[in-house]
């Protein structure tokens, strides 16, 4: 980026964007978010010929004085991100208590992702509204994530399978699609995500809750017994229910490329079917393999969290790098049952890995993180994701542009509100992009934006959090 801070352009009525990309879809797409991001008209007109950008979501972006902005890219998606990069240098310009458009600094950008996957993982919980889901996709396109991975925690209204979610839970088949159509306008895909083996509570495991259980006593088949946190997977019901919802879900957000299947955490098996499979593993790897098999025949690459693929207290799981001895191994959860689920997997499953300490490791050394190079030894594409801690997020971005890793996932489970959440969409964005953030993005003023673009008009959803302060003062 070059600028010149002592001379202004406008934005306004007044103004031009020009563009040049092969993508004849540009020009409206440009003139329709110019209006109503800058609540003004400029004159858009375009160029359907090569722009000289190679990369597919790369671009460049001029402001010249005074009232001249040249974008150009090889796709539609490099002009939305050359957009949103406009609409993120471009300040209020004004007179008294009047706006009159928007003005940068005289600037020139060239711009291009370090990696192809850059997702975010959200969590819809039942406590959550779809506003502040869409608020948060929304923000998530904004900072150029290209994929979000949405959870559902029991939200998901299946119509085959309605006793595995709330009543009248939010996420239903419309709402799917509309989130998915509004993502993908603003560049970004959603991927659906259910858990095919733990977490199958739908629910956190010391919040006693099960999505399921608490309400249908005569799904208990469906799950382990005692707290049902494991699908039960001899049981040919159960698994035949889950494929049904992976197909509903996989359906209902518009046949994306990929599929979250989650598959950490899970506990030992219960039942006594399920424990006479010896090893029990098998009954795993045959349930992931007929789900990828489904996902495969609709078009869609499957993805995984890697820690039950891991043995429990390997000593190759332990950081190698300095401070050895104060960071915690890398997850692994697998237990002897588990193993060799990874040998019977296939390989165009995409790995999930997480670290979620503020672990710094240096990307030449061949022992910086372990469980990564494992998995890519073994022939999987692997994604690196780390979830609040900004030394972690910033070290494995640069570890997974580094080595040229498939791509990264930042998580951000129950931490979406106050500064964590700031950190987080601040540094995980950069990390993602390639960069390092210099700390001058204004999150809030970001969140703001797009609760305008949505027409917010509660106060509990502005912001960080529902509240300023509780009557308990905190
Ligand atoms: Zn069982």
């Amino acid at each position: 980026m070059t600028y010149n801070g002592s001379v202004a352009v406008r934005l306004n009525s007044e103004s031009t964007i020009q563009v040049t990309c092969p993508d004849a879809a540009a020009e409206a797409w440009v003139r329709d978010h110019a209006k109503s991001w800058f609540s003004c008209a400029p004159k858009v007109t375009q160029k359907v010929a090569p722009s000289g950008v190679d990369q597919d979501e790369a671009y460049t972006l001029a402001a010249k004085a005074p009232g001249m902005i040249e974008i150009g890219a090889k796709t539609l998606q490099g002009v939305k991100y050359a957009m949103h990069s406009l609409r993120q240098a471009a300040e209020r310009e004004s007179r008294g208590n009047k706006l009159l458009g928007y003005w940068m600094a005289e600037f020139s950008i060239e711009d291009e992702p370090s990696l192809g996957f850059r997702g975010l993982h959200l969590c819809w919980f039942p406590e959550l509204s779809a506003t502040l889901i869409e608020h948060q996709i929304r923000l998530a396109a904004y900072y150029k994530f290209n994929y979000v991975v949405l959870e559902s925690w029991g939200v998901f209204q299946s119509k085959r399978h309605p006793e595995v979610g709330l009543k009248n839970g939010p996420l239903t088949i419309d709402e799917a699609k509309r989130l998915a159509t509004l993502a993908k306008d603003l560049g970004l895909t959603l991927i659906p995500q259910i858990n095919v083996y733990g977490h199958a509570t739908h629910a956190r495991s010391m919040g006693g809750k099960h999505i399921t259980l608490d309400y249908h006593p005569e799904m208990q088949p469906l799950f382990e017994p005692g707290d049902g946190w494991n699908w039960c997977l001899s049981n040919p019901d159960a698994t035949a229910v889950i494929r049904d919802l992976v197909d509903e879900l996989h359906e209902a957000y518009g046949r994306p490329p990929f599929f979250h299947v989650g598959g950490d955490e899970a506990f030992e098996p219960t039942c006594p079917t399920c424990r006479a499979v010896t090893p029990y593993g098998k009954l795993v790897a045959a349930h992931f393999n007929a789900v990828h098999d489904l996902l495969k025949a609709r078009g869609a690459r499957m993805l995984m969290w890697h820690d039950m693929l891991l043995l429990k207290g390997d000593p190759r799981w332990k950081p190698l790098a300095k401070g050895n001895s104060r960071w915690k191994p890398f997850y692994a959860n697998g237990r002897k049952e588990n193993k060799g689920i990874i040998d019977a997997l296939p390989k165009d499953i995409i790995i999930c890995d997480w670290y979620y300490e503020a672990y710094e490791a240096d990307p030449s050394s061949p022992n910086a993180y372990p469980t990564i190079r494992y998995f890519r030894e073994k022939g999987f594409d692997v994604v690196t994701c780390p979830w609040d801690k900004v030394k972690g997020i910033r070290s494995q971005g640069r570890y997974a542009c580094a080595t040229k890793m498939f791509g990264f996932l930042g998580t951000v489970w129950h931490h979406f509100s106050g500064r964590r959440f700031e950190y987080m969409m601040r540094n995980s964005s950069d990390a993602a992009w390639g960069g390092e953030s210099q700390g001058g993005q204004a999150v809030s003023f970001h969140w703001r934006q797009m609760g305008w673009d949505m027409g917010i008009d509660s106060y509990k959803e502005t912001g960080f959090y529902d509240v300023t302060v509780s009557r308990d003062g905190r």
